[in-house]
């Protein structure tokens, strides 16, 4: 994929918002245990912003559907997002209530543990969707998660399909999912566990998650993704499935790794990519995102994707 060779991608990300208060820890703490973190970070995160900020940053133009409070973490989040170049009048501050907050340990060996406190995020309503019809219907695709409640974002998927966007749908954290949404979900990108708790099945190799991701199909899904960490991905579609390695890099921290590959995957498809370019493309943003540390801190600029793994 060159810069600038195809039109902008135009996205509409529905998600969440969220201050990110990372510790970094030696190990986790036991059950009633304090321990001496070795630093502190607060960094701008949330799944929706996340995934807006990847989209934008690699090129696509980007508008965001979320909630914030009136506070510090609500309003420094808007001007990051700003700054990032993303549209954020569909932003709404609600009063008397606070940001999303995630509290985030991360241990030496890079695993993590979140804590969330949803706050504004929980009031995303159907009524800031109609907001964003007129957005909505000068864009291709439709990026939601489910960080937000799922009746906007049901309502949102309905309404992205009845002005004819594509929709991509990264159902984390995992809730259940009724099969007339499922029906109109274009991309299902989900990771291993995901897939398990989804398909009740155990995912622990590229095979068996082809085999859950052909579970998810026969529920409706068009294109069926799971993302396997350092092993890559696997996409199944009518057409059959493939399965594509990862890049390999030195990991720092993963956060935020798979909000950068659907950011990055709403790019390239929206930029007329096929599957298997736009995978790859999404891979070579991710794996960058993995050697840094943080959610927003973490995602690349597009120029940094194209110059690396040649
Ligand atoms: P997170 O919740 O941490 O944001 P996730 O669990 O949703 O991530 P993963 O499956 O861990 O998503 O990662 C998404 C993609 O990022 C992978 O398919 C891969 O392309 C890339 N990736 C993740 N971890 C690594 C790694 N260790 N090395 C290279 N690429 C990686």
């Amino acid at each position: 994929m060159q810069t600038h060779k195809h039109k902008a991608a135009k996205i509409v990300v529905v998600g969440s918002v969220n201050m990110d208060l990372l510790f970094k820890t030696p190990r986790m703490p036991a059950p009633g245990e304090t321990l001496m973190g070795q630093s502190f970070h607060q960094i701008h995160g949330g799944k929706g912003a996340n995934q807006a900020v990847a989209a934008a940053r690699l090129g696509g133009e980007v508008s965001l559907i979320a909630c914030v409070g009136q506070d510090d973490f609500g309003r420094s989040s808007v001007a990051a997002l700003q700054a990032d170049g993303i549209d954020t009048q569909l932003v709404r501050q609600v009063s008397n209530c606070a940001t999303g907050v995630a509290g985030i340990l991360l241990d030496d060996s890079g695993e993590n543990s979140i804590v969330l406190a949803a706050g504004a995020n929980a009031e995303v309503q159907s009524t800031d969707i109609d907001a964003g019809k007129t957005i909505m219907s000068g864009a291709q695709f439709l990026v939601c998660q489910l960080e937000t409640p799922m009746a906007s974002v049901a309502y949102a998927i309905q309404q992205a399909k009845t002005l004819g966007l594509q929709v991509i749908l990264n159902p984390a954290p995992m809730q259940d999912i009724a099969t007339d949404l499922l029906n109109q979900v274009d991309f299902l990108v989900l990771n291993e566990t995901e897939t398990q708790q989804m398909t009740g099945m155990s995912v622990e190799n590229a095979e068996s998650a082809v085999a859950a991701a052909q579970v998810l199909r026969q529920r409706g899904v068009g294109t069926v993704i799971v993302t396997l960490g350092a092993a890559g991905v696997v996409v199944v579609t009518a057409e059959g499935s493939m399965t594509m390695p990862a890049y390999k890099v030195e990991v720092l921290d993963t956060t935020a790794a798979g909000d950068t590959f659907v950011g990055a995957l709403a790019v390239a498809l929206g930029e007329g990519e096929g599957l298997q370019k736009a995978c790859d493309f999404a891979q070579r943003a991710a794996a960058i995102a993995v050697t840094q540390l943080g959610a927003q801190t973490s995602i690349p600029h597009r120029s940094l994707v194209e110059s690396h793994f040649h």
